[in-house]
């Protein structure tokens, strides 16, 4: 894909092949090594630049200043040592694969060097016999004599300065060595020009730090031993890297916004009419997030917000009401569920609602049959249908709306930038309101979310009971089953649930799925020896319509016990159920664990929570059940969650194009995160095109770290 971009970038955009010593085997190691500092779609194969190479960034570094001698080297320790080639003894010719011997010597004893499959004669050249080398590398006892294997570093006595200073560790693979990257991280830095600085000058003289390339230049050439992330340099190149990303989402957002769309005025009317066909009355949360996102709709501004609320806080609710506003000032919504079953609950509750309010609510799936889909459609792009509810099948190419003003984007992280431009592009610029019961911590929202406007739904609906929640080695299964006999015998419900592979990726995922199918069809087999016909079964493999004819049962019918994999996870409603059984507790992550949880507490009854693990269970295993033990408050558990599994989990989106970053981390980075969107909302504020000369620089930075295509959004060049 041919790129425009300024001249001043071209020395970091030139291909890592050109430099010295790049032959095709490391140019492989390379191509793997280095990552574009935005992850690439597709498969094609990426052709790494020097840009690459100088956000490598080091994970420590070793000091090798101080020489010893070859009697003081411990085995095990890394040294740097003054030696005299003594004599070379290559393995024998019939024995091709005994070391190539090197005896050296220092005046305190001797010192063998082991090299394996060597080639040529390139040993002789760089250890000539008689002469004085120094060597770097770890030493070992092998055999009653100390060596060294494949020294890290050889050079003359004129070159020592190369080998007596503090080296930064790159991440490494196969194929590259570091002493190899280190000499190519050295002349990409040499070949790096400087760049006009795009920071506020301000921040710069605060924070200490230099400028953008004798930061890199720090970096790579550490002269203290001690690395921490504390240090200006790599503090300087994380700023910069979250900073084109904080506004990259700044940009989107804006170009988002700029885009016309359907002012919606509220209708007081339809308002006093909504309430009115509820059965509750709003929390004070609600109340609020529904008058930040009214105002929205109304101002003549396209709506990009986020609400966030645990499980059972009541964002559908909400959600409709955005709907029912949209749809009595004339024009369409649609909500968008991430699976078939979930948007057939929606629509469950929230048709008679519409109903009572003279709306027209259709539904769209991909597992319907082709006429019906038509039949949704043409009502869809005719304008006969307000309201519409479905899966992704919603925007598939043959869908078109009549006039689409509100999108609800119901527990889908999959749907991000990308998506809503993609949208723009198809012609539709509607308001847009995602929710989320995944409690997100802040940094993470600004991280992942930063172009979105965010809501909070902090407070529950009044009469949820605590759910006493513990965790139980599966030894004492019997006893629960026996608790959980008593419980369905006064009449309650219950779920247990079985871990399973949602979404096979490999072979083995595969089989993993159906392992987890066949445990769960055998502890129903289990259960039914003492429960009957009151236990019912659903998992992710069964037919659509089977699966929901169990589900109905068990939220209307006779079905008091619903052994299920994860299908039940977002969204489900059966206010009767009051325990929820989770087994191999230890195979969730703490986020869905909560979310489990979440399904029961939901009625008047107290509820509770039983964590099955299967022994012996780590130290580690056992401190993450202990957390959903403590709290019930869904941001905490996200917090640590994010501490013991890493952002890409927590979000469950590890192969869905989000950033991740060379210098900055997530978790230690969060007040450098803050700091760049606010800067960047200030900034945009002032110079929304970027042209004034900071703009230009900040318009380098995007470039520079690959968002080519928000530079585009501007309105000049
Ligand atoms: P979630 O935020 O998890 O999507 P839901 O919207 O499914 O939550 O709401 C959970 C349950 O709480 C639903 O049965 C809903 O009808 C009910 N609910 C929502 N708001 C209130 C309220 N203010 N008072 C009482 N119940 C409410
Ligand atoms: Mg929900």
């Amino acid at each position: 894909m041919p790129r425009l971009r300024p001249s001043s970038l071209y020395p970091y955009f030139r291909s890592v092949a050109g430099l010295r010593g790049v032959g095709p085997v490391t140019h492989k190691a390379l191509m793997r090594l280095l990552t574009p500092p935005r992850p690439m779609l597709g498969e094609q194969e990426y052709e790494p630049v020097l840009r690459d190479l100088l956000i490598h960034a080091p994970t420590g570094c070793e000091d090798r200043r101080q020489v010893t001698s070859i009697a003081r080297a411990e085995a095990g320790s890394l040294v740097t040592l003054e030696v005299d080639v003594a004599e070379h003894r290559p393995p024998p010719p019939n024995r091709p694969r005994m070391p190539y011997r090197v005896m050296t010597r220092d005046v305190s004893g001797i010192l063998t060097l082991n090299y394996f499959h060597v080639k040529g004669d390139y040993l002789l050249k760089q250890l000539p016999v008689g002469e004085r080398r120094f060597i770097s590398g770890t030493v070992e006892w092998y055999d009653g004599r100390k060596i060294m294997a494949h020294p890290d570093m050889v050079v003359p006595p004129h070159r020592a300065a190369e080998i007596l200073r503090v080296m930064p560790v790159y991440p490494l693979t196969l194929g590259i060595s570091q002493r190899v990257l280190l000499r190519l991280m050295e002349q990409a830095l040499q070949l790096a020009t400087p760049l006009p600085e795009w920071l506020d000058a301000a921040l710069i003289t605060r924070e200490g730090w230099g400028d953008w390339l004798s930061s890199l230049k720090t970096l790579h050439r550490p002269t203290a031993p001690e690395f921490t992330l504390a240090t200006p340099a790599r503090r300087r190149l994380a700023y910069d890297e979250l900073l084109a990303h904080q506004l990259a989402l700044g940009l989107s957002r804006q170009h988002q916004q700029r885009n016309a769309t359907y002012p919606i005025t509220p209708d007081a009317a339809l308002h006093a009419r909504l309430r009115a066909a509820l059965p509750f009355t709003l929390t004070n949360a609600q109340e609020a997030a529904l008058a930040e996102m009214m105002a929205d709709l109304a101002s003549g501004h396209r709506m990009i917000r986020l609400l966030q609320g645990d499980v059972g806080s009541g964002k559908t609710i909400l959600a409709f009401a955005l709907m029912a506003e949209v749809a009595a000032s004339g024009y369409q919504a649609a909500f968008m569920a991430p699976t078939d079953l979930l948007a057939r609950q929606h629509e469950k509750t929230l048709t008679p609602l519409a109903e009572k309010l003279g709306l027209r609510l259709i539904f769209l799936s991909g597992k319907m049959s082709k006429p019906a889909q038509a039949k949704a459609r043409a009502a869809m792009a005719a304008g006969e249908a307000d309201l519409v509810i479905g899966t992704h099948a919603l925007f598939q190419e043959e869908v078109t709306f009549h006039k689409l003003a509100l999108l609800v984007v119901d527990e889908q992280h999959r749907f991000g930038v990308e998506q809503r431009l993609q949208l723009t592009e198809k012609g539709l610029s509607p308001h847009i309101l995602q929710m989320t019961a995944t409690p997100i911590p802040r940094s993470l929202a600004m991280t992942y979310y930063g172009d979105m406007e965010v809501s909070i739904l902090a407070e529950k609906p009044p009469g949820r009971q605590p759910i006493d929640t513990r965790a139980v080695p599966i030894e004492r299964l019997s006893d629960v089953v026996e608790g959980l006999g008593r419980v369905l015998a006064g009449g309650q419900k219950a779920y247990w649930v079985c871990p399973l592979i949602e979404v096979p990726q490999t072979e083995l995922d595969q089989e993993t799925q159906e392992a987890d199918i066949a445990a769960a069809e055998a502890r129903l087999t289990m259960l039914r020896t003492h429960f009957g016909e009151k236990a019912g079964l659903v998992h992710g493999r069964m037919k659509v319509a089977e699966r929901e004819r169990v589900m109905r049962e068990f939220a209307e019918g006779e079905l008091q016990l619903l052994v299920a994999t994860t299908v039940i996870e977002v969204g489900v409603d059966v206010p009767e159920a009051t325990i929820m059984i989770i087994e191999q507790a230890e195979r969730f992550g703490l986020a869905q664990l909560h979310q489990l949880r979440g399904r029961v507490g939901r009625g008047r009854a107290a509820s509770s929570c039983v964590l099955l693990y299967h022994t012996p269970i780590s130290e580690h295993g056992k401190a993450r059940l202990s957390i959903l033990r403590e709290t019930n408050d869904g941001f905490r558990i996200a917090e640590e969650d994010l501490k013991l599994r890493g952002a890409g989990d927590v979000l469950g989106t590890r192969q869905t194009g989000l950033p991740s970053f060379h210098f900055a981390s997530i978790m230690e980075d969060t007040a450098l995160v803050t700091t760049a969107r606010d800067d960047v909302k200030l900034y945009l504020s002032k110079d929304p095109d970027l042209t004034a000369p900071r703009g230009q620089a900040l318009r380098l930075l995007l470039n520079l770290f690959d968002y080519d295509h928000t530079v585009k959004l501007l309105k000049a060049a």
